[in-house]
């Protein structure tokens, strides 16, 4: 089937779409993005996504493109024409087209706005029930992971050393040995005692629109959940290790580099919020996208 890209304005067919290549975006990383998940043809958390990328676009000063409104009804034609029922939405905003130059146009050029989605989600049922390897990798990149931007390269590089590794996800370490997060998700664990904590929503982080449903459901389930910084050291001891992520929903880890996580199969707390997300999104009605 031929995948079919909304790309500044027009439907195209994805093999024809094209982008200027004085685009801010291609030269310089100066566009953001989201990554949507499609559960059941319903949107997950649509209305999160929308506002983070809002906030995205206000941080660089990048002017929002259009209201939340033609942005849900341009996501909901990608999704009817790409037939997606279980998959992805892909949105790119970038500062737009403009002779090369470090500072911002002087004029500001049109936003260029680009979307499209894929069949398919992330790590089966089976994956997710036996549990990941993650390795651990240094946390090379800017001062502003909390901002969606297209600049990857870091998340890249680490997630193909995890490939290499035949883990799942890289677990990005700073030069203090604080955990931040993984290269395309966030990091929790939970502790002896059986408290749920991640780190903190700063600037080191993206802060997940998974992990803040995440936190309300095990808040809901009467968990408590900590927002602090941990390290190496306390992930080595936790008794359990997960990740959230728009595809990977909540993903148990059972071992880090040569460590088995407590004893080798996921926790019985992941694994009843993993269900609880499971039972969330299977939820959803067409209610979901409101914005
Ligand atoms: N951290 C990073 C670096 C990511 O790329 C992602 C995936 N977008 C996440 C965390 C998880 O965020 P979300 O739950 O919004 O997908």
């Amino acid at each position: 089937m031929t995948h079919v890209a909304y790309v500044n304005g027009r439907y195209v067919p994805q093999r024809q779409a094209v982008v200027h290549i004085e685009d801010r975006g291609y030269q310089f990383a100066d566009a953001v993005y989201e990554v949507t998940c499609i559960w059941n043809g319903k949107p997950v958390d649509h209305a999160g996504h929308m506002a983070r990328l809002r906030r995205s676009l206000g941080e660089l000063r990048i002017a929002v493109p259009m209201s939340d409104a033609a942005f849900t009804a341009i996501i909901r034609e990608v999704v009817r024409l790409n037939r997606i029922k279980n998959g992805t939405v892909y949105i790119q905003v970038g500062r737009g087209v403009a002779v090369r130059n470090h500072p911002f146009p002087t004029k500001a050029p049109k936003p260029s706005v680009v979307i499209t989605a894929k069949h398919g989600t992330g790590p089966s049922e089976a994956i997710a029930q036996a549990g990941v390897k993650m390795i651990v990798h240094p946390d090379i990149r800017w001062g502003r992971v909390d901002i969606k931007t297209v600049g990857l390269l870091p998340n890249a590089l680490a997630k193909q050393a995890a490939v290499e590794a035949k883990a799942f996800e890289a677990l990005l370490v700073q030069a203090d040995g604080v955990v931040t997060e993984a290269s395309s998700s966030n990091a929790w664990l939970v502790t002896k005692d059986k408290t749920i904590v991640t780190h903190p929503s700063t600037h080191k982080i993206l802060s997940g629109i998974t992990r803040a449903t995440v936190m309300k459901l095990a808040q809901k389930a009467g968990y408590t959940v900590q927002e602090r910084t941990f390290t190496l050291d306390d992930v080595y001891a936790a008794k359990e290790v997960f990740l959230s992520g728009t595809t990977t929903f909540v993903l148990p880890v059972v071992q880090v580099d040569e460590r088995i996580i407590a004893n080798g199969a996921p926790g019985e707390i992941t694994l009843a919020l993993r269900k609880a997300y499971l039972n969330y999104v299977n939820g959803l009605d067409d209610t979901a996208w409101a914005v």
